[in-house]
């Protein structure tokens, strides 16, 4: 049995179920999943979780590099930010919620380790994006969120994190919750903010480490790593 360590969610991207049911099993596309729900909540199992799906590509989480042969990849029915955006659907999410329960178990997999696309891709991927609903999982007990209110958090947005040594802090902080750098550039630094705050601070995404962002980042480290 392979080492499955991490849960991947990710949205198709696709304008309707049909195309991307044909385009994941479809052996031509490279590309691949275990699981696709619909947005009508059907669950779809492509590939035994036993065996490698090719879901995340070029990608590192917790320090591990490409991903796919240490992790199970559910992909859920959304047109995504090329056709439109869309919410996810409650029975989406519920059946969601269902099938990571039994994973998480099965596995033994950590909530820290339950986690987008784009937390593994920064640079690449967008998906699941900022309406998927990180903190409802937590409350699930299948993932993480932070544990501030919003309306202390508001006074912080778009305030400057003062001091150069602290974008240092905060790449170290971030490899503490799993992101994983090549080195610590202005760019990655900028890719995983987009991340982070599709994840974390959804209503405004700028790719701008501001203070409320470091407030999130530094409760998340304090709560879960
Ligand atoms: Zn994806």
């Amino acid at each position: 049995m392979r080492n499955i360590k991490f849960l991947i969610i990710h949205y198709t991207g696709m304008k309707n179920f049909q195309s991307a049911v044909d385009r994941l099993k479809d052996p031509n596309s490279e590309v691949s999943s275990h699981y696709l729900i619909s947005r009508s909540g059907r669950v779809l199992e492509l590939v035994k979780p036993r065996d490698i799906a090719w879901h995340a590509g070029v990608s590192a989480w917790r320090g591990i590099k490409n991903i796919n042969k240490n992790s199970v990849g559910i992909e859920l029915e959304n047109k995504g930010h090329d056709f439109g955006y869309q919410k996810f659907p409650k029975v989406q999410i519920r059946n969601l919620i269902i099938l990571l329960k039994k994973l998480k178990k099965k596995f033994k997999i950590k909530n820290i380790n339950i986690i987008g696309h784009s937390d593994v891709t920064p640079s690449r991927k967008i998906d699941p994006g900022e309406k998927f609903p990180w903190k409802l999982l937590s409350f699930k007990d299948v993932g993480i969120f932070h544990n501030l209110e919003e309306k202390i958090l508001k006074y912080y947005r778009g305030k400057k994190v003062i001091g150069k040594s602290r974008y240092t802090e905060i790449m170290n902080l971030a490899q503490k919750l799993g992101y994983t750098f090549t080195n610590f550039s202005k760019k990655n630094l900028s890719y995983f903010t987009k991340a982070f705050q599709r994840r974390f601070r959804q209503n405004l995404i700028k790719g701008y480490f501001d203070q409320e962002c470091y407030l999130i980042l530094r409760n998340l480290v304090k709560l879960h790593s």
